[in-house]
């Protein structure tokens, strides 16, 4: 008889790489993500995104013919933003304009008043000019924070594979003598509020960052599923210990294991 499995009740995706890159929907994902929504299983969108604001993004994700609702996507601009307003901080943006939508409210401050150095992805900043300006308000005095809406590495384009604000971040932190406090995924923070009352044990996350997505919801007692699209490279899977709980070629794999699971634990109680 085979093993009764955990009930799932919550199942945390990435987009990019996961689900699309950039205007380009992974074959098979927007009809396994119906086939997951078939389930009834809650499914929350993790994204750190920081190049467009939530509205940009869902609108861009249903053109795919993705099926979401503007709120399950969980973005880390928008956990930036909320961060910003609830410690009343007047930041020095370097996000991309496109994701000036979601800081309305907070993009007008002289350089005399930016108490705070807020950096995402926005390749048009990262120069010379920019990054030394957000170096000297760091050193401008204490309490000044550096909030990096996330540290990735590198992300994968149509064209190949990019530099990510980490790099940037980093160079930021490494002058200035500061750490960055950081928003999105894989801060432990950033995985709660996605899950609200899910226990951990009860969720799977998917995505195609060995690091970010797997290792940060496994560090919190998830299940992470890694998937070779995206920006995944051979040989990612043995770059975190323990590894994920599951390696599948794409989405569509890693929701054939959760239809199953779900099968066998719904016939199971
Ligand atoms: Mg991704």
């Amino acid at each position: 008889m085979a093993s009764r499995k955990v009930p799932i009740k919550a199942v945390l995706i990435d987009l990019s790489g996961t689900l699309h890159v950039e205007n380009t929907a992974i074959p098979g994902a927007v009809d396994s993500l119906k086939k997951l929504r078939g389930t009834g299983i809650p499914i929350k969108f993790v994204t750190n995104t920081t190049k467009e604001s939530r509205r940009c993004l869902f609108e861009r994700l249903i053109g795919l013919g993705l099926e979401l609702r503007k709120d399950e996507i969980w973005s880390s601009l928008w956990a930036a933003q909320d961060l910003l307003r609830s410690r009343n901080l007047k930041p020095m943006l370097m996000v991309d304009d496109a994701a000036l939508e979601d800081f309305s409210g907070l993009t007008d401050y002289g350089e005399e008043e930016q108490n705070a150095v807020v950096i995402g992805l926005a390749p048009s900043m990262f120069n010379f000019s920019q990054l030394s300006k957000a170096f000297r308000l760091l050193l401008t005095g204490a309490g000044v924070p550096l909030i990096a809406i996330h540290c990735g590495r590198y992300y994968k384009r149509c064209d190949g594979l990019a530099l990510g604000p980490g790099p940037f971040v980093r160079a930021l932190e490494y002058a200035s003598g500061c750490h960055s406090e950081v928003v999105g995924k894989p801060s432990p923070t950033f995985f709660r509020s996605a899950l609200g009352d899910v226990d951990p044990a009860y969720a799977v996350m998917i995505g195609d960052d060995v690091k970010d997505d797997i290792g940060g919801a496994q560090a919190m007692g998830m299940r992470g599923f890694l998937v070779q699209t995206g920006k995944y490279r051979t040989g990612d899977e043995s770059r975190i210990s323990p590894g994920p709980a599951a390696v599948c070629p794409s989405f569509s794999e890693a929701v054939d294991i959760l239809l199953k699971e779900y099968a066998q634990s719904e016939g199971d109680s």
